[in-house]
């Protein structure tokens, strides 16, 4: 047996980001960035104003009060988008708007709730017209949102590897990049084995189960990021699985589920060593999920999971996910445990590395997490209901309750709650 830990390097060593590819930044979302991106000018560019307003020289101001305005004449109006055409010099000041460029002369602006326009003469209709009342003394830069104050020409804003969210689409557009290299996204051809699956649809005669596997490691490759491709069923024969996992060698990664145990017709392992250059089988000490085979065929790496549709599931978790992050060019592409603690004792011998199905919830700042019952590596049934795994690593014992556990959350359900969360 060897640790999850030596697989999973052993693993990672072997796979390789995959190529990149220019993409539109409105299809760039959840994909990796394959570049870093610099920034071709200052953001804002210039220094423009933060408010609606009366840009000002402070001079002008100095000691104003509710009670002792200052009286500067109005010489223009200035909207979002355009030029002052004047210079504000002494006594004068321009009316400003949001995100308009600050006029020379002026060093702050006042924003218009403390100020008021005077006069008949001097009404919205009278743009750039008349005087304007100040209550307060303004101080240099008030109001003012400085050139280069979000980031300057030059600056990385974003680093290759980084997962694309719509921020960093935001950042991408406001550096000018309408498309930009991310890396490809993984095609991963699904294959299950054995002769007592049928699909969906098909009739369930006895002795017959529905082959589940397909479908939750297809899904678990699309959550983090792949395509999966749908090889469908092979039939516990070296003919049929040969044929079907050589078609999937137009993929990026070949996953399969079952028959790499010992039993008679567990001829996957065989069938993969004819292929590949170089494959490896492992009984991995871990519960669910012991044998796995992974190797290189051609130069695309594939899996072996075990057949139990827990088992395959999470070490699929433990293997392909970040084997996948990986060929996405993923700069994290392990899971960040969470410290939790047990609400009930674990029994466990110090052999394997144990994932347990369980829930985590937060109470008072607290993380607490519930095993489920029910942990044989055929029950879907509390696999649907967890949201994490607790792991407790080979050579741990027994576990009590109040306990501190590591925890991997398996979606973002943490995340979420049915009311607002201020
Ligand atoms: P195996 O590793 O092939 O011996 O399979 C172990 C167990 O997992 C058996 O009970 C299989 O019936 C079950 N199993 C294998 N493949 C699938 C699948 N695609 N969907 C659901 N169950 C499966
Ligand atoms: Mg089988």
């Amino acid at each position: 047996m060897i640790s999850v830990e030596t697989a999973l390097e052993i693993i990672l060593n072997e796979i390789k980001p995959l190529g990149k590819e220019r993409v539109s930044i409105l299809s760039a979302l959840g994909r990796v960035l394959g570049e870093d991106i610099s920034a071709h000018i200052d953001n804002p560019p210039w220094d423009n104003s933060a408010m609606d307003g009366y840009a000002v020289r402070t001079a002008d101001t100095s000691e104003a009060s509710k009670d002792r305005p200052a009286i500067l004449k109005i010489i223009e109006d200035l909207p979002a988008g355009y030029t002052a055409k004047k210079d504000i010099k002494k006594g004068e000041a321009i009316r400003i708007m949001t995100g308009a460029p600050i006029p020379n002369g002026a060093d702050a602006v006042v924003m218009v709730e403390d100020t008021e326009l005077q006069g008949q003469e001097a009404s919205a209709s009278g743009a750039g017209k008349g005087q304007v009342k100040i209550f307060r003394e303004a101080k240099v830069g008030d109001n003012i949102r400085k050139a280069g104050e979000d980031f300057k020409k030059g600056d990385i804003v974003l680093r290759k590897g980084g997962l694309i969210r719509p921020a960093e689409i935001g950042m991408l557009a406001a550096v000018g990049k309408s498309n930009i290299y991310v890396y490809q996204r993984p095609k991963v051809a699904v294959l299950s084995t054995g002769d007592e699956l049928v699909e969906i649809d098909e009739t369930l005669t006895h002795g017959k189960i529905i082959n589940s596997n397909s479908y939750s490691i297809s899904a678990q490759a699309q959550a983090c990021g792949a395509i999966p491709i749908q090889l469908g069923i092979a039939r516990d024969n070296k003919k049929d699985l040969k044929e079907k996992l050589t078609y999937g060698l137009t993929a990026d990664c070949i996953i399969s589920s079952g028959g790499v145990s010992v039993g008679d017709f567990d001829f996957v392992k065989d069938v993969l060593k004819e292929m590949g250059s170089e494959m490896r089988f492992w009984k991995v000490a871990m519960k669910p999920g012991k044998p796995l085979a992974f190797g290189i065929i051609g130069d695309k790496p594939a899996f072996g999971l075990p057949g139990n549709p827990i088992s395959s599931m999470v070490a699929f978790e433990q293997f392909a996910r970040p084997a996948i992050l990986k060929m996405m060019g993923r700069a994290d592409i392990f899971k960040r445990p969470i410290p939790a603690l047990l609400t009930r004792p674990i029994k466990k011998k110090p052999d394997r590395m144990h994932f347990v199905r369980a829930v985590i919830e937060e109470e008072k700042g607290q993380f607490y997490v519930t095993p489920l019952e029910g942990q044989g590596s055929g029950i879907l049934s509390s696999m649907v209901k967890a949201n994490c795994l607790i792991i407790l690593p080979e050579n741990v014992k027994d576990m009590e309750k109040g306990s501190t556990v590591k925890v991997h959350t398996l979606d973002q359900s943490l995340l979420y709650q049915d009311k607002p969360g201020y």
